[in-house]
């Protein structure tokens, strides 16, 4: 997983705004509180009121923190203003519990003269000890995909299996789609490679394959299920159904017979976003076939033309995928 970090002066900004703005807030309440409750002065009235600022201090720094950065934001006002978020390791929005985890492994960053805190100065993901202790990142704010034509609808915490696809080109007719020919992929073995875990599995081609995948339901994270093919790796994992790679000739749009085209459906966009980004060299569309009009799912380039061959009339249609945007704001 990649993502675009914030680094330590970006958040040592965002830093002096939050306190700025809980500071100026308990000084108010504090100032509310003592014209309302405090009548007459006696000996011990600086110090009762020095130590109420300080308690309203926490109580609003606590819950100021906790319920901004687990919020739907994923940000404080300070972060928010630099444009980074709060996320877990996989760019998801926090639990209250865990942004509290995050709050109060601080004073461990703090302890340790605060080198805990310049930690995200210099650590691979940018991550302060509190980030490590929560498994939390600090990034900047995600991608927004923005649909030039409103091929993708807004990222979705959708399994992939009950994706519906809302639009539908109008067409004459409608080849219904071709019998898989393939067996069963085979279970081959289970791997555990650092903290991912693959199941491999053998088939005989793609389509039975990706049949094989969509019947599989993935609800672990860093959980593979993977079927090679001699026409190329498929997977499922949390996300959705994956290609791993597109195969050397499908850059070779010299190739290709007709036009084929990408049929919008909404499931969640981390395949397109990982492309985008450059992680994966393809994301996962329906397409429909430029001769049969069959469709079927296949992993296209971003932003780029790819040759994919329809399984049933085995042409190899040219798609482009040039409509399809992901904007990475700043
Ligand atoms: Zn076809």
């Amino acid at each position: 997983m990649d993502f675009e970090y914030g680094g330590f002066w970006r958040r040592f900004a965002a830093v002096i705004i939050d306190s700025i703005i809980i500071t100026v807030f308990a000084s108010i309440i504090n100032a509310i509180l003592i014209s309302t409750f405090s009548r007459r002065t006696s000996p011990n009235a600086a110090t009762g009121a020095a130590l109420l600022l300080y308690f309203i201090f926490l109580i609003s720094s606590w819950l100021y923190y906790t319920l901004l950065e687990s919020s739907s934001k994923q940000a404080t006002v300070g972060k928010m203003a630099l444009g980074i978020i709060v996320t877990d390791l996989y760019g998801n929005r926090i639990s209250f519990g865990r942004a509290n985890g995050r709050y109060w492994s601080k004073i461990l960053s703090a302890l340790i003269l605060f080198i805990g805190f310049i930690m995200a100065g210099f650590t691979e993901k940018k991550q302060a000890l509190h980030d490590i202790i929560a498994s939390c990142l600090v990034v900047k704010k995600d991608v927004v995909v923005k649909p030039k034509e409103e091929v993708y609808i807004k990222p979705a915490k959708a399994k992939f299996k009950q994706v519906t696809p809302p639009i539908t080109i109008p067409t004459k007719k409608v080849t219904p789609a071709t019998k898989v020919e393939g067996k069963q992929p085979r279970f081959i073995q289970k791997l555990v490679k650092e903290n991912r875990t693959y199941e491999i599995y053998k088939g005989t081609d793609t389509e039975s394959a990706k049949k094989f995948l969509i019947t599989k339901r993935v609800d672990k994270k860093l959980y593979y299920i993977e079927v090679e093919t001699p026409e190329g790796t498929w997977g499922m994992d949390i996300e959705g159904l994956y290609l791993v790679r597109l195969l050397p000739w499908q850059k070779n749009i010299s190739l290709a017979k007709c036009d084929g085209y990408i049929i919008p459906m909404s499931h969640s966009n981390f395949g397109l976003n990982m492309a985008a980004r450059g992680i994966s060299d393809n994301f996962v569309v329906k397409i429909k076939c430029g001769k049969c009009e069959h469709e079927w799912l296949d992993g296209v380039r971003y932003k780029n033309v790819t040759a994919v061959r329809c399984p049933n009339c085995k042409t190899i249609n040219k798609v482009d995928s040039g409509n399809i945007t992901v904007l990475f704001t700043k």
